[in-house]
């Protein structure tokens, strides 16, 4: 088959190389010259796991190629597939439709044979019945259809989740284009991957279903930890106890700082203004929006009480930026709201992260970078891990607290035992867990 990506983002470049390794002929297309310029020289414009030699493989093979070039690169193409952004429009939280708009249009100018328009990305019950609106404006019914077809890696294990994904959802109302979609993705039915056929709406919905959903167990198991602060219980055997029930499931029970990233913060809130505008609340939804909001800022204020209360002049280091580890994103990620936080209160916030001190350092002005994690700590009152890189699992914390000027470790993330971190003779501070 013959593909277009429109949008060579963490999900349009991850997906269009993943089809390409399929065997399918695939360009990915990105308005942004200097992502385009990086890809053809094997440069990745993200940092994803096994995405280089994935690339370079299919590039080396032939299959795989990149371009600016909207109107060229989708003529003749079986399908095209919408990858673009679709951030909340500032103001009322709803999706910011106008990149998938924009990209409908284009297409719309340039289709020269029946074609299967694809909405990979997250887009509101009937953005498809727009598309749809759009095309037909230019072109006859009989040369295109309108497939919703949402997207569910995740960033750090985005090239296992496409290749070997819990569901395909396909949302299409034409035969012949469940027939090209099926045809796409034939490697994954051999793999005996669940294919869902749904209506187009139906599929729309599934996505943001799914978010806000996984959204409302971060944010229980978050609010359970609170609890457990302040009746003296432990929120990790509490997450084990109730997970192991296959029921509940133990995934997405992990207490931490709140949820941030490209998804969950702009999904949940997209849902919320679909749900008002069709006059069908959902309640838990606003809860989980406004709990979450509010437990970054709180993250701060933890650390400041870990201090004693003030932070004034004190010096503090995030290990961690991203919202999670193995990713360079940094949207919407708690470190933003925490540093913000600890800046207002008047202190100086250091930072090392892995791979996302690139991009943070163009968002967090305030926030100093530094080379390492003993390097961050150095000086330092406190040291908060934020996120839990790898990297931050097993520091020496011997030699950190030799490093610090004071003795605060606050571990958002539970990834160090209490037992083990008092033997160091640093003061911890973690969720959950009275420690
Ligand atoms: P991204 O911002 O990384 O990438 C979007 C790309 O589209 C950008 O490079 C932008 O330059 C390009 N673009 C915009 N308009 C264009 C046009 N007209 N022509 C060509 N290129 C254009 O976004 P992303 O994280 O890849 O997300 C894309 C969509 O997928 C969103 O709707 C998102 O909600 C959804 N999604 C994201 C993830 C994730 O983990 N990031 C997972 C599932 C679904």
């Amino acid at each position: 088959m013959k593909i277009a990506m429109i949008g060579s983002g963490y999900v349009g470049l991850v997906s269009g190389a993943c089809f390409a390794d399929f065997g399918h002929q695939v360009i990915c297309v990105d308005k942004e010259k200097s992502k385009i310029d990086k890809l053809d020289n094997n440069i990745m414009p993200i940092y994803e796991p096994g995405l280089a030699g994935l690339v370079q493989r299919n590039v080396e093979a032939g299959r795989l190629s990149f371009s600016t070039n909207l109107g060229e690169s989708v003529n003749d193409c079986d399908a095209v597939f919408i990858a673009v952004g679709t951030p909340s429009r500032r103001g009322d939280g709803h999706a910011d439709l106008s990149y998938v708009y924009a990209a409908a249009e284009e297409i719309a100018d340039a289709v020269t044979k029946p074609t299967v328009i694809v909405t990979k990305s997250t887009v509101p019950v009937g953005t498809g019945d727009e598309v749809e609106l759009i095309l037909s404006r230019k072109l006859p019914a009989d040369q295109f259809a309108v497939v919703s077809n949402p997207e569910f890696l995740r960033e750090g294990a985005a090239i296992d989740d496409f290749k070997r994904p819990d569901r395909i959802v396909i949302g299409a109302e034409v035969e012949w284009a469940k027939e090209v979609m099926s045809e796409i993705y034939r490697p994954l039915f051999l793999n005996q991957s669940p294919i869902l056929f749904t209506g187009r709406r139906t599929a729309e919905l599934i996505k943001y279903a799914a978010n806000a959903f996984l959204a409302t167990k971060i944010t229980f198991i978050n609010e359970i930890a609170d609890l457990c602060e302040n009746v003296g219980a432990d929120v990790q055997e509490v997450s084990r106890g109730i997970g192991l029930d296959n029921r509940i499931g133990a995934k997405f029970l992990h207490a931490g700082p709140g949820y941030g990233g490209s998804c969950f913060p702009k999904d949940t809130l997209a849902l919320l203004k679909t749900a008002q505008d069709n006059e069908s609340p959902v309640r838990i939804v606003e809860a989980v929006v406004q709990v979450n909001d509010q437990r970054k800022r709180a993250m701060g204020r933890k650390v400041i009480q870990a201090l004693g209360g003030e932070a004034r002049d004190k010096k503090i280091a995030l290990l961690g930026l991203t919202f999670k580890p193995n990713t360079d994103d940094m949207r919407d990620a708690p470190a933003i709201a925490i540093a913000q936080t600890l800046n207002d209160a008047g202190a100086q916030v250091v930072a090392y992260d892995p791979e996302g001190m690139a991009v943070a350092s163009e968002i967090m002005p305030d926030v100093e970078m530094t080379e390492s994690s003993y390097d961050a700590a150095k000086d330092a009152d406190a040291v908060v891990i934020v996120t839990e890189w790898d990297a931050f699992r097993a520091l020496d914390l011997e030699q950190l607290k030799a490093t610090m000027a004071g003795d605060v470790l606050v571990d958002l993330r539970n990834i160090y035992h209490p037992a083990d971190v008092a033997k160091t003779g640093l003061r911890y501070t973690s969720i959950g867990r009275n420690a």
